[in-house]
């Protein structure tokens, strides 16, 4: 359930509404739109139904919200949400973040930072904890590796995207961070879920390979029930029948997570093809679908890469990428449709 408030409604008599529905023991998130504030009740719906909320004469509308996920969804804010992260507004431009797969040396994420911002990139990506499928495959640099996006971040000022692997690690990896991400692996890490929504950095959530549209919005929902706000979605590919590609990229679920919920949401052509010459043309797609951006793999010479060489563009390839890119976003109408 939805309460919407009149314009001008003061923050006493929002509170006054709050008060009242916590004092049934039900919880109440609020939402402070451009033009209305909204409260989002969540707990049992009988207990709900029974609340006086005409009683109050700045409350305008109840909304039920049928949908499982209810602070992710458009109900409960009907405007997007944007997320500032240094120059970059996820939810009002289309923004790119690129870098390598894994971090590999200090030179290698300093130069393709370097590489990435003049191509036009606003964020900067590396894994310093991989999730490798197999035990003996190169597992990240760790801490060592955090301290070299750190680096790249001092040398260009792009802010850092990198993984968190498990709920050990996020203090670590949150003194270096500008976004905390979730890999596929870990998109129903509930544990995890839960300790993000409790920090005050920006979480990208990568939908699970196997999980459906609807799943993938009830991870995030974990993630703003604890107070964090800050989600940035980010379609992957999900696994299908196709041997073809490494995964099949579900370019539908953008327009429909775009109707469901006020999130931004991104699109990794990367792992979703785990082919290079793929990836452009799938970039292409996401804009045209309405995506707040992409994540693309990028490494100063992908054939020497300890990780995903196969799908990484080469620095000139991700150049042309990007000018390709321009002229689309130029034809693109507002809100992405
Ligand atoms: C990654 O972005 O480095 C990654 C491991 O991706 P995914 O979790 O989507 O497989
Ligand atoms: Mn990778």
């Amino acid at each position: 359930m939805v309460i919407v408030m009149k314009m001008g409604a003061s923050e006493e008599d929002v509170q006054a509404v709050v008060k009242m529905i916590r004092q049934v023991g039900l919880e109440a998130h609020v939402s402070r739109g451009q033009f209305h504030t909204v409260i989002g009740v969540i707990g049992d719906d009988e207990k709900v139904m029974e609340l006086p909320f005409q009683a109050y004469p700045m409350v305008e509308r109840v909304v039920p919200i049928m949908k499982p996920y209810k602070l992710v969804s458009r109900e409960f804010r009907p405007e997007p949400t944007v997320i500032r992260v240094g120059e970059a507004e996820l939810g009002s431009e289309f923004v790119v973040i690129a870098g390598p797969c894994s971090v590999e040396s200090e030179e290698q994420v300093v130069e393709t930072a370097r590489l990435v911002k003049e191509a036009g990139a606003k964020l900067f990506r590396g894994g310093a904890f991989k999730p490798r499928t197999s035990p003996y495959s190169f597992q990240g640099l760790g801490e060592e590796g955090l301290r070299m996006l750190a680096r790249a971040r001092e040398e260009t000022g792009l802010p850092v995207v990198t993984e968190v692997l498990d709920v050990r690690d996020i203090e670590l990896v949150y003194q270096y961070a500008d976004v905390l991400q979730v890999g596929a692996r870990n998109m129903q890490n509930f544990l995890m879920l839960k300790e993000l929504g409790r920090q005050d950095k920006p979480v990208l959530l990568k939908r699970g390979m196997s999980a459906t549209v609807e799943e993938w919005l009830l991870a995030a929902e974990y993630i703003l029930r604890e107070g964090n706000h800050q989600v940035i979605l980010c379609e992957r590919g999900i696994k299908t029948f196709e041997t073809g590609t490494r995964n099949t990229l579900d370019i539908s679920s953008v327009p429909l997570v775009k109707r469901n919920s006020h999130l931004p949401v991104i699109v990794d052509p990367s792992h979703a093809t785990g082919i290079r010459e793929l990836v452009p043309p799938l970039a292409r797609a996401a804009l045209a679908a309405g995506a707040d951006g992409v994540m693309v793999e990028v490494h100063p010479n992908p054939q020497q890469a300890l990780c995903d060489g196969a799908q990484s563009l080469t620095p000139q390839e991700f150049k042309a990428m990007m000018e390709d890119l321009k002229a689309w976003t130029s034809l693109r109408k507002p809100e992405g449709r």
